[in-house]
């Protein structure tokens, strides 16, 4: 199978790079920065360089890319590792740009004395229009030609706190007049005196991005440096520093980010879903995060065969959730375990039942397996449906119960509706029905009827809160929010509706430890809110849909 699949172009230079020796074995890295919890977007990322470490029998390092102080944390630090873990996949090592700040400041310090890199006295604004435009060279700062020395010594004394934020930087010196503006004397540190989660208080300079990453890779034998095509440009930086400091080779390669309909993938805006309390945290079974996906019920399986499908692209594309959801069902239908919970339900008395008596069905877990595990299910005289699986007056095609009419109680018995009977507003309250003994699944005869119906038994039933959960946003494609609006504006005021349920007994007892499947219903997972006494399930996804992938 794997043989007929068309290589993407990932796999096409690594296959080069192998065959012509360019590379004896491939390291690729995974550089989350800790500044939020990892979403979809990074599922990608992460399906990508370790699964292409897996398939050419080389190595992926965990790297947190923590270069900016003000925003990092350890508890998203601790978050990305389970993440990654739960998605199933093993890191070779856990590292930190941190941990090469050492490194990079001596680096930092031989281009000042060879002359390449200098100290720069402007202010940010000043900077910046110094710069030019793409149309315009730049002009060079009245600070650029301080001698080595001079450099050196400004340098030294900016790590050792003398200057404020702000107040002083150091620049590669290269060409202000370049027509690539990231070669027009690009920023390598700035002065934050800001704790880092790691190195503490020791440094109040950092290292920007493009002095980083490269060397970060460079300093790890990186073969093949993946990242998403924004970073196309920074790409003759990443290659000039490499070169100017004679290192290790690391080589980028970008392919395009993941967008997914109804839903967007930006950290800054996720936190503020967060801080503002428009969702209940970062775990909220709405958010397009890995933990919020996970408590919804999503499951590695799922999420990685939606990674394949939608391959890799050098084009930015905009993906329908309904294929992630098609994932999710696919893994779903063939393991999970099936059980019966009416959600708005009408009482059903069976008025030829033996008052009290109580018979048990052995029911598959998995239909699949019939001759699998199989759960109990209690029958008796005094039954709950889904409101929607009757109808007064129903048109031809309604193939569920009806006055007069006949439908087969999922695992049991043919029952007949023969009375409705309506509460003092004109609601239906219940219904009187009889059973045909002598459709017992087992030992009666087969009869066929044009419909099977969900039940529980009233008497057994198990109260359950269910979050039914939507989309967290109502417009398809989350990037074409108009100017006068803000994408608050569009989230979805449907996107959690509580319902109380009710379930046969067995669901309290199931550990398969993934989402069930409430029969003819969707797929439903226990919230980590759940206890026996107050049991909580959150839709993971809808049972069908008409969506097929192409
Ligand atoms: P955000 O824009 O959400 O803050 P980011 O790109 O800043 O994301 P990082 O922590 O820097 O987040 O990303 C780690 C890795 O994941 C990077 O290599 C980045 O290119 C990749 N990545 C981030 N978002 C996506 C996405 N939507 N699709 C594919 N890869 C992504
Ligand atoms: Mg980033």
């Amino acid at each position: 199978m794997e043989e007929t699949k068309t290589r993407n172009f990932l796999e096409e230079i690594i296959e080069e790079d192998l065959a012509s020796g360019k590379v004896d074995s491939i390291m690729t890295r995974f550089p989350p920065e800790p500044n939020g919890y990892l979403h979809l977007g990074h599922a990608k990322s992460i399906c990508l360089n370790f699964g292409l470490a897996q398939k050419y029998g080389g190595k992926t390092n965990l790297r947190y890319d923590d270069t900016n102080p003000t925003k990092e944390d350890t508890e998203y630090v601790d978050s990305i590792k389970e993440d990654i873990h739960w998605l199933g996949f093993q890191w070779e090592k856990e590292l930190y740009a941190s941990d090469y700040f050492d490194q990079l400041y001596e680096w930092a310090e031989q281009m000042i004395l060879r002359g390449q890199a200098y100290v720069d006295d402007q202010t940010q604004e000043e900077i910046r229009e110094g710069r030019g435009t793409v149309d315009k060279p730049g002009k060079n700062s009245p600070w650029r030609d301080r001698t080595p020395e001079e450099n050196l010594r400004l340098f030294r004394e900016m790590k050792a706190g003398k200057y404020a934020d702000g107040e002083k930087v150091l620049r590669a010196k290269i060409d202000m007049a370049h027509p690539n503006m990231m070669f027009r004397d690009p920023l390598m540190y700035r002065i934050k005196h800001t704790s880092h989660h790691r190195t503490g208080d020791k440094w109040c300079i950092y290292p920007m991005y493009d002095f980083t990453h490269g060397q970060s890779d460079s300093i790890e034998h990186i073969t093949h440096s993946i990242c998403t095509l924004e970073f196309d440009v920074h790409r003759p930086l990443y290659d000039w520093y490499i070169q100017t400091l004679g290192i290790y080779p690391s080589h980028q390669y970008e392919f395009a980010r993941l967008n997914l309909t109804y839903t967007l993938m930006s950290k800054r805006k996720l936190l503020e879903l967060v801080q503002k309390g428009l969702v209940s945290g970062w775990d909220d079974p709405r958010m397009p995060t890995l933990c919020g996906v996970r408590r919804r019920g999503y499951t590695p399986e799922a999420l990685r065969m939606f990674c394949d499908k939608i391959g890799v692209s050098k084009r930015d594309q905009l993906m329908d959730i309904q294929l992630l959801e098609w994932c999710v069902r696919q893994d779903l239908n063939a393991r999970s375990n099936r059980y019966m919970v009416v959600q708005d339900p009408i009482k059903v008395h069976i008025t030829n039942w033996e008052p009290g008596k109580v018979e048990w069905f052995d029911c598959p877990l998995n239909p699949a397996e019939p001759e699998g595990a199989k759960r109990r299910v209690p029958f008796t005289g005094e039954l709950l449906i889904d409101r929607a699986d009757f109808m007064e007056d129903a048109p031809k095609k309604f193939f569920r119960l009806r006055p007069d009419g006949e439908v087969r109680l999922k695992y049991t018995y043919i029952i007949q509706c023969n009375e409705v009977i309506k509460d003092e507003h004109g609601r239906i309250a219940e219904l009187n029905c009889t059973f045909d003994p002598t459709t017992h699944p087992v030992t009666g005869e087969w009869r066929s009827v044009k419909g099977t119906i969900h039940w529980v038994s009233a008497e057994h039933a198990v109260p359950i809160e269910i979050r039914n959960y939507d989309r967290l946003f109502t417009l398809a494609d989350m990037s074409t929010v108009p100017e006068d609006k803000d994408y608050k504006d569009f989230l979805n005021p449907d996107s959690l509706i509580v319902v109380k349920g009710y379930a046969e007994p067995a669901l309290l007892e199931d550990q398969s430890g993934i989402a069930v499947q409430f029969e003819r219903t969707g797929y439903y997972v226990a919230d980590k809110d759940s206890t026996l006494e107050h049991p909580v399930f959150n839709k993971t996804t809808a049972l069908k849909d008409s969506y097929k992938p192409e």
